[in-house]
């Protein structure tokens, strides 16, 4: 892919190959973090199936962690997990914050 300024651009700022979202680490957009209670967590898999942004770690079909280098913190697994469950919560950046 093509970074040197505006002139490296593809006209019409297409995107000509497909997977590039991997290469931005667009975790740094983020104010508010999901964390996972395992305790709760039925592994169920729905945060998984919604996340836009493929940053839920899976390990034996089972939910290991968050891709913090590309979750942007939209929140949809929170919503997503099942009412009777609600295994994610959102935490601001803030607490994480040294
Ligand atoms: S907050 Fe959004 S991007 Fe991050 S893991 Fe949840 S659904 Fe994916
Ligand atoms: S949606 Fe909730 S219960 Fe289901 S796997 Fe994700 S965190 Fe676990």
């Amino acid at each position: 892919m093509k970074t040197s300024g505006w002139k490296g651009l593809p006209i019409g700022g297409l995107i000509l190959e497909g997977g590039t979202a991997e290469q931005y680490k667009t975790g740094g957009w983020r104010n508010i973090r999901p964390v996972m209670d395992t305790e709760k967590c039925i592994n169920c898999l729905l945060c998984w199936v919604y996340c836009p942004d493929s940053s839920i770690m899976v390990e034996n079909e089972k939910i290991v962690g968050f891709d913090l280098e590309h979750c942007k913190g939209c929140g949809i697994c929170a919503k997503e997990c099942p009412p009777k469950v609600q295994a994610i919560k959102m935490v601001s950046e803030a607490e994480f914050r040294g």
